[in-house]
């Protein structure tokens, strides 16, 4: 048949990047099977957001899928709270938190010795605190958590209590306009039953004794509000799935609707098992039409601005992708949500290269996954935004605009 009829989009995270002595990592790196992809298919580049905007993963990841970020995006903390396992809803007010340490008022670590053992804490806290409105606060890896709000008159538009620096001490939380003075009000409240409950529990009683840094308050940072939006399968049409393993892009999914499948040995770093996730989205593939597979360690890796661990997790993943050069009636999408150059360390503006290969795809002449040959592709330069309308249209499933 000439016409796919499931989507598999896979996500390199940070995986673009700028030249490090004339070539890019994508360029250095042994990738025979993101090439033969390549040349099966149509390539361009893409501007995660627009021209010269630097973005986060949390409004690329939502572009990539369709939403616009400058219409729904108003804080990192929803996304977080339902990457967490927290059942969110329209209008909560959600925050991502670390369980930190703080000595005569000022934090010492804001990762709590990277505290593993938070379950105890997070429970202690949910039963012992008690607010004008309901709450729901739940750990994530390691040291960190996410805390919702739901009830009347809250508002998003509130600061953070995390400092960002150790040595400083936490910070009360503002109203940064009149209707969230409410919402800040109660936060400050959650932060100081939260402290007197963590003080005295035994954890933190037993970390003290050990010399180890207690988990003995709590910090937020990235509030925003829980968009209402329509989700994945009535906005398109397709039953999609989510196969990741950071929070915030399980939570992305979550939030649009996409079933989350878990994958074992799935770390979001470069020693994670690719090999199955890869297998674990051929497998999603059987019972969706659309599935995200997102994988990390790149972008991990060049925030350490540590080329050679790039290259070889590049490398890596090339390897784990042959599974999916040969799938039949599917488009397989390849990009990454934005650049994060070793020598930035962060993330930057470049847009990324992307590749659609599949039946019904019009093949160019770029035989190679990376930023400089997909630039000379047929795809040429589009907006993430626009991906997902061309996917739709290469699967036959677009509405005619005109008559
Ligand atoms: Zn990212
Ligand atoms: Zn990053």
């Amino acid at each position: 048949m000439d016409i796919a009829n499931k989507i598999l989009l896979v996500i390199l995270d940070g995986a673009s990047d700028r030249p490090v002595k004339g070539k890019t990592p994508l360029q250095l790196a042994n990738t025979p099977h993101l090439d033969k992809i390549a040349s099966m298919g149509i390539s361009g580049i893409m501007d995660p957001i627009a021209p010269g905007i630097r973005p986060g993963s949390d409004v690329a990841h939502l572009a990539l899928l369709g939403y616009d970020p400058c219409d729904i995006y108003t804080g990192r903390g929803p996304f977080e709270a339902a990457g967490a396992g927290i059942p969110v809803k329209k209008g909560d007010v959600a925050f991502r938190c670390n369980f930190a340490t703080k000595k005569n008022d000022v934090i010492v670590d804001r990762r709590a010795g990277r505290i593993r053992e938070t379950g105890e804490l997070v429970r202690a806290i949910q039963k012992g605190v008690h607010l004008d409105v309901t709450f729901m606060f739940e750990k994530s890896a390691g040291h960190r958590a996410a805390l919702v709000l739901r009830g009347n008159g809250l508002d998003s538009n509130v600061s953070d209590s995390d400092p960002k620096h150790d040595g400083e001490a936490v910070r009360n939380v503002r109203a940064l306009k009149p209707d969230a003075e409410k919402t800040a009000r109660i936060l400050n409240e959650f932060t100081k039953q939260a402290e007197y409950i963590l003080e005295r529990h035994p954890i933190n009683v037993e970390r003290v004794k050990a010399n180890k840094s207690p988990a003995n308050t709590i910090i937020m940072r990235g509030a925003g509000t829980v968009p209402d939006i329509k989700i994945f399968s009535e906005k398109y049409g397709l039953k999609g799935a989510v196969i990741a393993a950071t929070a915030l892009v399980i939570g992305i999914g979550r939030i649009c609707g996409l079933n989350y499948i878990e994958t074992k040995g799935a770390t979001g770093g470069v020693d994670s098992n690719v090999d199955a996730k890869v297998k674990n989205a051929i497998d999603a593939l059987k019972k969706h039409d659309f599935v995200l597979l997102s994988i990390k360690g790149a972008d991990e890796v060049s925030h350490d601005g540590n080329v050679k661990e790039k290259i070889q997790f590049i490398n890596k993943i090339d390897d784990a992708l042959a599974l999916i050069v040969d799938l039949k009636d599917v488009l397989v999408v390849v990009t990454a949500d934005h650049s994060t150059p070793v020598a930035v360390k962060d993330h930057s503006a470049d847009p990324v290269p992307v590749m659609i290969a599949g039946p019904g795809v019009r093949a160019d002449g770029v035989r190679a996954y990376d930023e400089v040959s997909a630039a000379t592709g047929g795809l040429n330069r589009i907006r993430s935004m626009n991906l997902m309308p061309i996917l739709m249209d290469l699967i036959n499933k677009t509405k005619k605009f005109g008559a």
